[in-house]
């Protein structure tokens, strides 16, 4: 059953910045002069591939470094030779980069530039913990499920918090690299990409559907479009940071569900991707991911799901008769629109009340998204910060850490700060914004 594509897109605010900073191929820069890549012909491929002898680990000497990199490394084991294509307009050059040692012998493949296989250097050695790509005793087992291929099954009941999945990926791909390479270039790199994988690792991302497959598709591209998540790679201080899709295959037998059980993230600094459960999933369930933008309309849901994955949805909202859908998409404008209000407008004489978050709160439950509440729970909590209620807003701080942690992950920089709001929320630029006194208060 296909996976998931680009979903922080539209499932995590803080993803959104990087949305926006996609690389605009244009222009008559001349290609750039790599001293140590020749040009030769490739065995076997009919377009000369540009060989790499060796590269070595770039100087990091500004960049941050997370504390669990291994510094010590200097040159990757790339599998050798290296292919290269430059794009049509010879100002980029993307080449395969794979490795068998990463990540305890599973490998990975990238297909980007030098410039971010450098960057990926530096996260060579992430510490796996003992949950990371384990799957001798998952809490599910795989089941064919009727029009929807293989499903994961809860084989027992899964509390909200349990963590169900933790991978590293086998294959990340440059998202903007479709737009200057030829099609051959790309395909060829693509498959070159996992041709190289570790014969596990192969077989796990060939064993994936891809939509359109068969219909005269490539079948190593079509299983990344339909099963790739967007994730950033590069040094986002240096704007040299770069829209990547990654496939995590364990992850992507997730299917899609408009209101799931779960809810994902990738780790900045790691690439490893947790799905944790949302809230109880009982055995016999079937743990579900969503594919599409939690705040889209049925028929806006409907299509996107139809164009990128070719299925109708059939989940237990888009069942319900029209009348009981038309209430649910009511409710998502409602969310929107009082997302909206709780976050621009700060002013003293703003009619905004701590009703409004709370309303916000019981629509998120009313619509059972879980899956994105602890933005509610946040903006809840500011709002009875902004007049001065301390209790109800450390009640809330701590509803949006805890769904924060599972939607967002502990690096993200807003649970980062309502974990501080929760130390004392006194001393946040909220307390008491809306009554004119306090830190927060207009000047
Ligand atoms: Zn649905």
């Amino acid at each position: 059953m296909p996976g998931i594509l680009s979903l922080a897109l539209y499932t995590n605010l803080a993803f959104a910045a990087f949305v926006s900073g996609t690389q605009v191929l244009l222009g008559n820069t001349p290609p750039s002069k790599d001293p140590e890549c020749t040009l030769e012909e490739h065995d076997g491929l009919t377009v000369p591939f540009q060989i790499c002898s060796k590269l070595a680990a770039p100087k990091h000497a500004n960049s941050t470094v997370p504390a669990s990199t291994n510094e010590t490394t200097t040159v990757i084991p790339w599998v050798e030779p290296i292919p290269c294509k430059a794009n049509i307009y010879g100002n980029v050059t993307y080449c395969v980069f794979s490795t068998h040692s990463y990540a305890q012998g599973r490998g990975i493949s990238l297909v980007t530039t030098q410039e971010i296989a450098s960057w990926f250097i530096q996260r060579m050695a992430p510490e796996l913990t003992a949950s990371v790509n384990d799957v001798s005793n998952p809490p599910f087992i795989q089941k064919p499920m009727p029009g929807k291929g293989v499903g994961l099954i809860a084989k027992h009941t899964i509390q909200r918090g349990q963590i169900i999945h933790a991978h590293t990926p086998v294959l990340i791909v440059h998202k903007v690299m479709d737009e200057g390479l030829q099609v051959n270039d790309r395909l060829e790199l693509q498959r070159i990409g996992v041709e190289r994988l570790p014969e596990a690792s192969r077989r796990l991302y060939m064993g994936l559907m891809g939509h359109g497959e068969g219909q005269d598709v490539d079948k190593v591209e079509a299983v990344m479009i339909t099963n790739s998540f967007q994730m950033i790679l590069g040094d986002e201080e240096k704007e040299e940071d770069e829209p990547h899709n990654g496939v995590y295959p364990e992850t992507a037998r997730t299917n899609h569900d408009c209101r799931p059980n779960t809810a994902y993230y990738i780790n900045k600094g790691t690439l490893i991707h947790y799905t944790h459960a949302v809230r109880p999933i009982m055995e016999g369930e079937e743990i579900t991911l969503t594919y599409t933008n939690h705040m889209a309309s049925h028929e806006e849901r409907t299509a996107a799901l139809d164009e990128s994955w070719g299925f109708t949805c059939t989940c237990s909202l888009c069942s319900l008769p029209p009348s009981y859908i038309s209430a649910s998409d009511r409710r998502l404008q409602l969310i929107t629109s009082l997302q909206d209000q709780l976050t621009t407008d700060w002013s003293v004489t703003h009619p905004l009340s701590p009703e409004a978050g709370e309303t916000l709160v019981s629509l998120y439950i009313q619509e059972r998204l879980e899956s994105e509440i602890s933005q509610a729970y946040m903006l809840a909590a500011l709002a009875y910060a902004a007049v001065g209620e301390e209790y109800p807003a450390i009640k809330y701080a701590a509803l949006a850490v805890e769904y924060g942690l599972l939607i967002s992950g502990p690096e993200d920089e807003e649970v980062v700060a309502i974990k501080e709001f929760l130390e004392d929320p006194k001393l946040h630029w909220a307390w008491m914004r809306r009554l004119g006194r306090g830190k927060g208060a207009d000047v």
